[in-house]
């Protein structure tokens, strides 16, 4: 870390600094300017108790941070891509991946037939909420343990493998037992107690990025999980909550970009919450490939106009085939195979 010193501080107010920072377990470098002095504190910073504090110290002008505060997720203990694997298959490697399914699970007729259908156009993973976590306490919460029944059927008929999400630590358990990918939702995005139980579970994890969370929150977020010993981490982008009315929220795909350089973990991008519009769900889809993205979550409906929750958002089948189509050249434009 760097202590920046205010102008004309005495050396005996210098002095006070460099015996704090040893204290603290830092090796002072100080760099006598003609007003100022800036004290290079050298150690390591995830180690290390921060020297934040110092700026309690009236003669304490900054402290500035040198190393990144996540160490697991980064690219730098990390260089080479993680692939995660889900059986046999890889998330984060050579081939682009689709997870595709409805916002809820509503029925077995309705699971099915979008589990046979996405899987006929190259999905990998069924998505399917049986836990939801609704704004309002009146909207449909999800079938819960029938849910979870229903995706182990649909996963035995298609072989699909089933994502789904957990919601509260209590559900960590038997929702793990049934699904092959835990979702985090971005309600739950820092409800750290739930990610470290997650960790625990040693399935994969897919870790929504929450509403208002900036990237490095994001990339915290994920080190708990690995903190925690569980490698198998994917980053979702899902939209942030912004001023703009147009979309429900704005699909930040900067934050795609910028997360494949910052970490190894693969990135999945969510357009259908990202924008909350249907008729813009395949446009951004091509967008998150572009970027970088190794796989794209979307959401797909019998009959979207009859669906229970996000119906606004979802695709029918029809558009989910083009949208397909539509993302091939990209992907292979991408150096990847579908
Ligand atoms: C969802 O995937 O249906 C969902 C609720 O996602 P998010 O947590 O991103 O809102
Ligand atoms: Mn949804």
């Amino acid at each position: 870390m760097i202590v920046v010193l205010r102008p004309h501080t005495s050396p005996k107010g210098i002095e006070e600094v460099i015996a704090e920072i040893s204290r603290l377990g830092y090796e002072p470098a100080p760099v006598h300017g003609a007003t100022q002095t800036i004290i290079a504190a050298i150690g390591d910073e995830t180690t290390h108790q921060t020297l934040e504090s110092l700026t309690a110290l009236p003669q304490v002008e900054r402290v500035l941070r040198v190393q990144k505060r996540y160490k697991l997720a980064s690219r730098e203990s990390h260089p080479e891509p993680t692939v995660v694997r889900v059986g046999d298959l890889e998330i984060g490697g050579g081939k682009f991946v689709l997870m595709a399914g409805p916002c809820s699970v509503e029925s077995e007729e309705q699971l099915l037939e979008t589990a046979r259908r996405v899987r006929q156009v190259g999905a990998s993973v069924l998505r399917g909420g049986a836990y939801k976590p609704r704004t309002s306490p009146y909207e449909f919460q999800g079938l819960g343990k029938e849910g979870l029944r229903l995706l182990e059927l649909a996963r035995a008929e298609t072989g699909l493998k089933i994502i789904t999400e957990v919601l509260s630590e209590r559900d960590v358990e038997h929702v793990s037992a049934s699904a092959d990918i835990l979702q985090i939702g971005a309600r739950n995005a820092q409800n750290f107690q739930l990610l470290i139980e997650c960790a625990r579970s040693g399935r994969p994890v897919l870790l929504k990025r929450g509403m208002s969370e900036r990237i490095e929150e994001w990339l915290l977020a994920a080190e708990y999980i690995l903190a925690h010993g569980n490698p198998n981490v994917m980053l979702c982008e899902r939209g942030i909550r912004t001023f703009e009315t147009y979309t429900r929220n704005t699909l930040d795909l900067a934050a795609v970009a910028i997360a494949k350089r910052e970490s190894h973990l693969p990135v999945i991008v969510d357009p259908s919450q990202g924008c909350g519009r249907a008729d813009l769900v395949a446009e951004l889809c091509k967008g998150a490939v572009a970027l970088g993205a190794d796989g794209l979550l979307i959401e797909v409906h019998p009959n979207p106009a009859e669906a229970v929750s996000d119906g606004q958002q979802q695709v029918d089948f029809e558009s989910f085939g083009r949208l397909v189509e539509g993302i091939k050249p990209f992907v292979a434009a991408s150096g990847r195979s579908l």
